[in-house]
């Protein structure tokens, strides 16, 4: 504990509310559409998503397929044809405005950043996950972003992780924790590249490859203080008399 320089954090679902700023997103989609985005509808969407980025992940489709088709798909469920490229870009835009944090994220942030060296690691897109973290306000906090659109690879590749590795000064793996709420992305990426993982499993998710181990596994962010070794009163402390 407590023997981190450098922390690689994931961005949706760890620090900020991916599902806030999906669900403002595709309500502004569909209304464009003039179709009406029922609870079936969006679970549909959110299930047909899940496995083009499953399939992404495993190296089975590329981003631009992922994203320029998903919407054409889902149209397609219900019998309607749409240019899904003007859709994804009409959605990218949408996604692109929502910032919404995940509690304590930004206290976190601002909390760590002089003890340790940050960076972002995400798979995504970069003009989106770039806007959204520098209007979230925690922008200035990371000495680097990383996204796997601009760097040919994603997560859980290795190659997304060297290329990561080359680009920070002195790097050492010993020293270097990565934290995400993805089992598949994160946890398995970081167990891959040889670095200790935290998953942040708000979500209480089980475990479906027992063979990888994560070194810390947290349900909510604010656990991290524990995890880094660092006491977050320590502010009141001072104050308090
Ligand atoms: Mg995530």
């Amino acid at each position: 504990m407590g023997h981190y320089k450098t922390l690689l954090f994931d961005l949706d679902d760890t620090l900020l509310d991916f599902g806030a700023s999906e669900d403002v997103a595709l309500q502004k989609l569909f209304d464009d559409q003039q179709f009406t985005l029922t609870p079936e509808v969006k679970s549909n969407y959110k299930k047909l998503n899940d496995s083009l980025w499953r399939a992404y992940e495993n190296d089975e489709m590329d981003r631009d397929e992922v994203v320029n088709t998903r919407f054409a798909r889902l149209f397609e469920q219900y019998g309607i044809h749409v240019d899904g490229v003007a859709l994804e870009q009409n959605y990218r835009k949408y996604l692109s405005e929502g910032h919404h944090l995940i509690e304590g994220a930004i206290e976190l942030i601002q909390k760590i950043h002089t003890e340790f060296d940050l960076y972002v690691v995400s798979n995504g897109a970069s003009y989106t996950q770039q806007k959204r973290l520098k209007d979230s306000g925690m922008a200035p906090y990371f000495n680097k972003v990383f996204v796997s659109e601009d760097t040919g690879y994603q997560k859980p590749m290795k190659g997304f992780f060297d290329f990561v590795f080359a680009q920070i000064d002195n790097f050492d793996a010993s020293e270097t924790l990565i934290i995400g709420d993805s089992f598949s992305a994160d946890v398995t990426g970081g167990w891959n590249a040889g670095i200790d993982t935290c998953w942040v499993n708000i979500k209480e998710r089980v475990n479906q490859h027992p063979e990888i181990i994560p070194t810390y596994e947290i349900r909510k962010l604010e656990e991290l203080y524990g995890v880094l070794g660092i006491n977050r009163k320590v502010n009141e402390a001072f104050s308090g008399n």
